[in-house]
């Protein structure tokens, strides 16, 4: 391996940084090493490649604009491919489903989504302050950072720009306190200093956090006590939209419409950047060039996320594989933890965990899968959590092999 990632880059690089090769190509599920050595890659970009690296379909509708020498780099322009981008998006997502946003270009990557999702909440509202929930991760710029629940990725940033007031995520006291409850008490009382919060950004399932799953019911709950206190709900499906739960939306299976919500990642569906905030008619208050950006017209990035939505999302057939698929790895991490103490199995659709009570386990698997030819990161805050995150177009052999590695990888770190 080449030293000048360890001599010239910074040391601030996270993801993948310890994996021992240099990766050259990509294809599908696999990830190849300069010398040719195959990995499957079951971590897919935390969630931006949904539709595997350099899916054929994709590729040959970048080449051909590509070759057409059409637009590259538009700024805000009307061009023929945001056009398209704009049409697919309400021909497959939002008019199948009823939904009625805008769509706002906030700039490159998610977290330009979620920044433009709490400047727009401050602005709706006249109100200053957001709730967001322990462990949450919202992106990296200072507002996205202050309101992520992690107090290690906050560390060298300090001040926090926007008030956040974290809460305890669904579940976090172990169903012995009903931190619900807790919640809205706290909201009425207006000597909590948590009275009227201009809106609560909410990931249904956080996958930073560590594979924590929101119960449907639960989210039901917070969209109604958003209702009932008047705050805008933001749901931040960066990393569980684009079907990595099952459905386009991964608010979709609790039956709730949030006001805000912010996609990037899998969007662009080629790998590229690519970020849309979706905002509820009546609240798209913006002025123009209020919020704007060099890097907001991908226009590449349109042509393959057009192309993704007609592909995919024209039916349910990707939504009813990812399901199943998700079931059977579902199944293999009851086997592991049935036979396994201190391990737990988290997660849902194809967004799935593997947590260890003892947080240097989930290291050791990982590196032990590495070492068998699979992409395996860690997540939650103390990197306690395997993450189980495939593209959703894996084949059901790359399944059962990635599942059969884990399972040895699970051994031998146990051993
Ligand atoms: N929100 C969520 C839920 C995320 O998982 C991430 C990235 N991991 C972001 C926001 C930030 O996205 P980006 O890294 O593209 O800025």
């Amino acid at each position: 391996m080449n030293d000048i990632f360890a001599t010239l880059e910074s040391e601030a690089r996270s993801y993948s940084r310890t994996w021992p090769a240099t990766f050259d190509r990509a294809l599908g599920s696999w990830l190849y090493d300069e010398d040719g050595k195959p990995y499957l890659d079951f971590f897919a970009g935390a969630g931006a490649l949904n539709y595997g690296h350099n899916n054929p379909i994709l590729k040959r509708k970048l080449l051909e604009y590509i070759e057409r020498d059409g637009v590259h780099h538009g700024l805000d322009q009307a061009t023929v491919a945001k056009r398209e981008f704009l049409e697919t998006v309400d021909e497959k997502l939002l008019k199948p489903r009823g939904l009625d946003y805008k769509i706002q270009f906030p700039g490159p990557t998610g977290t330009n989504s979620v920044e433009s999702a709490l400047k727009l909440a401050r602005k709706i509202t006249g109100r200053e302050s957001i709730i967001s929930f322990t462990n949450a991760f919202h992106g990296m710029t200072l507002g996205s950072l202050s309101v992520t629940g992690n107090s290690m990725k906050r560390g060298g940033a300090g001040i926090p720009l926007v008030h956040a007031t974290p809460m305890p995520y669904d579940n976090y006291f172990d169903g012995q306190v009903d931190d619900f409850l807790y919640f809205e008490r706290l909201l009425e009382d207006s000597g909590s200093g948590l009275n009227e919060p201009a809106a609560v950004i909410v990931e249904t399932l956080q996958g930073e956090g560590g594979i924590n799953n929101s119960r449907a019911e639960w989210l039901r709950n917070l969209a109604d006590l958003c209702r009932r206190h008047d705050l805008l709900l933001i749901v931040d499906d960066v990393q569980m939209g684009c079907g990595r739960t099952g459905p386009f939306f991964s608010f979709e299976e609790a039956g709730i419409v949030p006001d805000i919500v912010c996609l990037s990642k899998s969007i662009g569906a080629y790998g590229s950047p690519l970020a849309i905030t979706l905002i509820k008619s009546e609240h798209d208050v913006w002025e123009p060039g209020e919020h704007n950006g060099t890097f907001r017209g991908n226009n590449p990035a349109f042509v393959t996320g057009a192309e993704a939505l007609r592909q995919y999302w024209s039916d349910d057939t990707l939504e009813k594989s990812t399901l199943a698929k998700g079931h059977r790895v579902g199944q293999v991490l009851e086997t592991i933890t049935s036979k396994y103490d201190g391990t737990m199995a988290k997660g849902r659709g194809l967004a799935r965990g593997l947590g260890f009570e003892a947080p240097e386990l989930a290291g050791k698997v990982s590196k032990a899968a590495f070492d068998r030819g699979m992409i395996l990161e860690t997540s939650g805050p103390e990197s306690e959590v395997v993450k189980i995150m495939p593209p959703l177009t894996l084949t059901d052999d790359e399944l059962e092999q990635g599942l059969q590695i884990l399972t040895d990888s699970v051994e031998a770190a146990m051993a």
